[in-house]
């Protein structure tokens, strides 16, 4: 698989060129088989087994006609999809997937990180990391060297709804700038285990056994709710509610975990022009495959969100957060669950943007519409 995602990439064929369909839909199926073992596994406890996986295959359209290049969101884009283009940008923050995934099967996804619709809870939030099912007492593992920061039994103050937590500091070999701030940590938090197999203090190494996937705290199946937070464990509104904390940093420390544990990176991704609901100007569509669970800057001439800088996000309270209206741009997950192989966002906008721009954390991704010179 990594071999031919390499190989599609290097031959510029990334975001969704004919070619990568024979490799992207092998690891689909793949995927579905394991999938769909698991759903039996889960039972009727899983919520993500009751969503309708019937869903769209993910269709690959070509969007890499050069000359289409500066086609405008225009009428003949609604009826030729194909008219986005791939964009190639540097992101501001480089992922560096020095560690390795706190899982077995790291490509078990049931949410990865950002908006999304919650369906146990029925309602929208913004995800602060990734949901890895699979079966209970699956061990689940240091992502490096370090040492354990805290161990959090279930109803803990701390983490009142995330059940057994653990808390790894992992010291990063190279400081960088996040929120114009040097940091040099991250840390892993691991959330509903069953149980745990470290204590506060102990000294762990890349690989070892922290405790056991569980569903402890507010969930209602099994799997590892993993976070990765950068520098500090507080939470944002935490810090705001304690200004006084030692654990103020002023920057909300949720990041995508594969910045720092990697992750599939297909680029089978599409986004097209869609029929706009009443009271919208314009709206569009993005899709990914499971291997592309990366979406993080959604540009345009009327505004910018960035899901790992909280660029255009107000993370001051939670309240904002999971609100999903920007004024510009309405973000409308569709829900997605570990038989899904397709994530789907529509993108409403109450003024038809001149451009709009989805990008990953590599900075790959697509336009639709004429860009103006950065
Ligand atoms: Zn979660």
């Amino acid at each position: 698989m990594a071999t031919s995602s390499v190989a599609c990439l290097a031959a510029a064929c990334a975001l969704l060129v004919t070619g990568c369909d024979a490799s992207s839909a092998e690891s689909d199926a793949a995927i579905d088989a394991r999938a769909d073992t698991r759903v039996e596994e889960a039972g009727a406890g899983d919520p993500d087994a009751a969503i309708d996986a019937a869903r769209d295959d993910a269709h690959a359209l070509d969007g890499s006609r050069p000359g289409d290049a500066s086609a405008p969101i225009d009428a003949a884009c609604a009826a030729d999809t194909s008219c986005a283009v791939v964009v190639r940008a540097t992101p501001s923050i480089a992922p560096m997937p020095i560690f390795a995934p706190p899982v077995p099967r790291p490509e078990s996804i049931s949410s990865t990180f950002g908006p999304r619709w919650k369906t146990s809870a029925d309602r929208y939030d913004f995800h602060p990391g990734i949901d890895w099912f699979d079966a209970e007492g699956t061990p689940v593992t240091a992502i490096g060297d370090g040492t354990v920061a805290g161990v959090y039994p279930d109803g803990s103050t701390q983490y009142p709804n995330g059940g057994n937590v653990v808390a790894v500091r992992h010291v990063l070999p190279a400081p960088f700038v996040f929120h114009g701030q040097t940091v040099d940590r991250v840390f892993a938090v691991y959330m509903h285990l069953a149980s745990f197999a470290v204590g506060e203090g102990d000294s762990v190494t890349r690989g070892q056994t922290v405790g056991a996937m569980g569903r402890t705290g507010d969930t209602t199946f099994v799997h590892l709710h993993f976070e990765i937070r950068v520098q500090t464990l507080c939470s944002l509104p935490y810090q705001t509610a304690n200004p006084e904390a030692s654990c103020v940093t002023g920057f909300d420390p949720h990041v995508h975990p594969f910045l720092f544990v990697g992750g599939r990176d297909d680029d089978t991704i599409t986004l097209e022009e869609i029929a706009p609901t009443p009271g919208d100007a314009w709206a569009a569509r993005y899709r990914a495959t499971r291997g592309d669970l990366d979406l993080d800057v959604i540009e345009t001439d009327r505004g910018t969100i960035g899901f790992v800088e909280r660029r255009g996000l107000d993370a001051t309270s939670l309240d904002r957060l999971d609100d999903f209206r920007y004024g510009w741009v309405t973000l409308v997950p569709a829900p997605f669950g570990s038989r899904d192989d397709v994530l789907e966002v529509e993108l409403h906008f109450p003024v038809r943007p001149a451009f709009l721009e989805v990008r990953d954390l590599d900075g790959s991704g697509l336009r639709l519409g004429e860009r103006p010179a950065r």
